[in-house]
C-alpha cells in the first residue's frame, strides 16, 4: 500500500510578488484521492530545532524561526518567510524523515512535500528554505537508523545545497542528474554530478540512468534510498530543460523501484520541483510518481 505523508499546513497562500505556489501540496492530495488508489496518510511532526541547526548554521535557523531573515535571504528564497512559510519549513523535514522511517518498514513511503535541494547552511535558495533531505539522512544516520544513504537527485535542478551540506560526509552519497544549464548557474559538488545538454530526451536519459544507477548502489552499498523525485525534467515543465515524456518519467521511477527492492533497498520519495500553469496537471504528475512507486512491478 502507498503510505503518504501530509499536512494540511505543507499548503501555505501564495505570497507577494513570489511566483511560487504552495498548492500543489493540497492538489496533489486530490489527485491521489481522484485516483482511486488505496493509500494511507500519515502526519508529520515539526523537526525539532537541533536536527535542523545540527545542518544549517543556528544564526540562519533563528532568522527563520523569529520571521526575521533578511530581504537578501528572502530574494534568494524567492519569496517572504511568513509564520506560514516558516511552520511548513519545519513541516517538511520532519515529514521526509517521517518517510523514510516508514520507507523503513513498508519499502516505500512518500513525502508529499519536501527535496529542498538548493537550502544551503546559511541561507535558503530556489524556493528552499531548510534542506530537508540533508536534516533527515544526518538524522537518520545519528540515530542508527542507517548507516550509509543515497540521496538519489532526479530533480531537473542541480541538488548544490545537499551536495554543499554533506561535502566530505562518506556515509552519505549525494547522486544529481540534472540539467547542465539550468539553476543553480553555479553548481556545487556532488558525490557525483551528471549534467545533462538541453532537450535530453527519454531514450538518452534512461540510458544515463540505467548506466549510473546500479553502478552507484553496487560500489557504494547504501541501505536507504533519499529520492528527490521531481517531475521537472518533464517536456512541459515552465522551469525544465529537458524532455521526458509521461512515459520517462514512468520509467524513470519505474527504473529506481526495481534497482531498489532487487537489492532490498527502502526508498523515500520527496516531491521536488514541478512548474505549470495547469496547477493540477502538476499534481497529477507528481501523484502519478508516488502511485507507480508503491506498485509492486510490472
Ligand atoms: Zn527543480
Amino acid at each position: 500500500m502507498l503510505h503518504v505523508i501530509h499536512h494540511p499546513a505543507y499548503v501555505s497562500p501564495a505570497t507577494d510578488g513570489s511566483a511560487f505556489r504552495f498548492d500543489k501540496y493540497g492538489l496533489v492530495m486530490d489527485a491521489l484521492a481522484e485516483s482511486g488508489v488505496v493509500f494511507q496518510r500519515h502526519t508529520p511532526q515539526p523537526m525539532p530545532r537541533s536536527w535542523i541547526e545540527a545542518v544549517h548554521d543556528p544564526a540562519y535557523v533563528e532568522q527563520v524561526l523569529t520571521l526575521s531573515a533578511p530581504p537578501e535571504k528572502e530574494r534568494r528564497i524567492g519569496f517572504p518567510v511568513t509564520d506560514r512559510v516558516m511552520r511548513r519549513s519545519l513541516l517538511s523535514p520532519g515529514g521526509t524523515w517521517l518517510a523514510a522511517k516508514l520507507a523503513l518498514t513498508h519499502g516505500y513511503a512518500a513525502n508529499a512535500a519536501g527535496g529542498s535541494h538548493h537550502a544551503l547552511a546559511d541561507t535558503g535558495a530556489g524556493y528552499c528554505v531548510f534542506n530537508d533531505l540533508a536534516i533527515a539522512a544526518n538524522r537518520l544516520i545519528a540515530e542508527g537508523d542507517a548507516a550509509r544513504i543515497l540521496i538519489l537527485d532526479l530533480d531537473v535542478h542541480q541538488g548544490d545545497g545537499t551536495a554543499s551540506l554533506l561535502a566530505g560526509r562518506s556515509d552519505i552519497f549525494t547522486l544529481s542528474i540534472h540539467a547542465e544549464k539550468n539553476f543553480p548557474v553555479r553548481k556545487a559538488r556532488s558525490t557525483l554530478d551528471i549534467g545533462l545538454e538541453d532537450g535530453t530526451g527519454d531514450d538518452a536519459y534512461l540510458a544515463v540512468l540505467t548506466d549510473i544507477l546500479p553502478r552507484v548502489l553496487d560500489d557504494f552499498r547504501p541501505d536507504l534510498i533519499l529520492y528527490q523525485a521531481g517531475i521537472d525534467p518533464h517536456e512541459d515543465d515552465r522551469l525544465g530543460r529537458l524532455a521526458l515524456s509521461d512515459a520517462g518519467l514512468d520509467a524513470r521511477d519505474r527504473f529506481v523501484m526495481r534497482q531498489a527492492r532487487g537489492r532490498g533497498l527502502p526508498v523515500a520519495s520527496t516531491m521536488g520541483g514541478g512548474y505549470g500553469a495547469d496547477r493540477m496537471a502538476i499534481a497529477r504528475r507528481h501523484a502519478a510518481c508516488m502511485i507507480r512507486m508503491a506498485e509492486r512491478d510490472r
